[in-house]
């Protein structure tokens, strides 16, 4: 969408800048590199027009504060029609592949698990649907943190009201397109859900995860997880083991996962394979398990940024993998049929 105010070559540099953010998210490069693009879009956005190619044309953008030599070179290549500059270099690395998950992803018709800036996400809701749509998807399940994780700004039952609002407003623009209301709620240590009831009941889709108290013993755990997938507003398990692959890394939690997968079939609650390439999320033999107990399972990218959400090639590929049929994924589901079996 073209701003009326920007001149053509500020936005010519803007797409630059906003494309390179794009593929910095789908290869999952640290944060503060992402923010470096952001800020100098934002001195890009503020520098008048003529300015702009002057400093272009004499090479004198990375004098700017806010700018460096990476994001300096977007722009300046993005003005030469660079083909095979740092741009297109991050687009090749930061492909997402897919093998054997292919028929799956064909199958995929939406997306469970994603965050906006509501909480600690990387983008306004209007852009993760825009994005997903360009996808294929014909629907998302916006689920932003609840009030209990903090340190992501999760939402309180107030601003759970305002975004549920700002949701009905983007869906009158964008139909036949749904963005579904969710949330992802925070499991308790004692298994309770961190979201009041009625408004539970009012979401269309709820994801329950553990974010906190990961060493509990596994009696312990067990039972935390078995009381949240019982709840009859929970529909997916997310990410269930915690584990993380990269950096330090994280020991998956301790749970009697044979109770936690026979609990999630009897009530209901799908097992979701978490995309993300730092979780991975359950195992393989663990979805063989969730499998063996005949759960459902959703694969979802819980995308904190736009490029996040071409990830579900990741979860596809487990999911062929380890012998997931299409039929028991809930997100190859029209959304009418997801929504009157979440309601089930
Ligand atoms: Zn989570
Ligand atoms: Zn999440």
């Amino acid at each position: 969408m073209s701003d009326p105010d920007l001149s053509p070559d500020t936005e010519t540099a803007l797409r630059a800048l906003g494309r390179a953010v794009y593929f910095l998210d789908r290869e999952l490069a640290p944060s503060p590199k992402v923010r470096a693009f952001q800020r100098a879009a934002t001195v890009i956005a503020g520098l008048p027009g003529d300015e702009l190619i002057a400093r272009v044309s004499d090479g004198t953008l990375v004098d700017l504060d806010g700018l460096g030599p990476s994001t300096a070179r977007v722009v300046t290549e993005a003005f030469h029609d660079v083909d095979d500059g740092y741009l297109a270099q991050l687009e090749q690395r930061s492909l997402v592949e897919i093998g054997p998950g292919t028929d799956l992803r064909e199958a995929l018709r939406g997306d469970c698990h994603m965050h906006s800036t509501w909480s600690d996400g990387g983008a306004p809701i209007a852009t993760m649907a825009a994005t997903a749509r360009n996808l294929g998807h014909e629907y998302i399940v916006l689920t932003d943190h609840s009030a209990r994780l903090t340190i992501a700004h999760g939402l309180d039952e107030g601003r759970l009201a305002e975004q549920l609002d700002e949701v009905r407003a983007l869906n009158d623009d964008l139909a036949p397109f749904r963005i579904l209301t969710g949330m992802e709620v925070d499991i308790l240590e004692d298994g309770a859900l961190d979201l009041d009831e009625g408004m539970l009941a009012d979401l269309d889709v709820v994801v329950a995860s553990v974010h906190s108290k990961l060493r509990l013993p596994a009696a312990d755990m067990t039972k935390r997880m078995v009381t949240a997938v019982a709840s009859p507003h929970v529909d997916i398990l997310g990410h269930c083991t915690n584990r993380k692959l990269t950096g330090r890394g994280r020991p998956p939690s301790d749970f009697d996962a044979d109770y936690v997968f026979a609990a999630c079939a009897r009530f209901g609650t799908a097992v979701e394979i978490n995309c993300r390439p730092e979780r991975q999320d359950p195992p393989d033999d663990l979805l063989a398990l969730a499998l063996e107990w005949d759960c459902h399972v959703a694969i979802d990218t819980d995308a904190h940024a736009p490029g996040q959400l071409e990830w579900q090639a990741y979860g596809c590929d487990k999911a062929a993998e380890v012998g997931v049929t299409v039929d028991r994924v809930i997100n190859t589901w029209p959304a009418e049929q997801l929504l009157s079996w979440v309601g089930q």
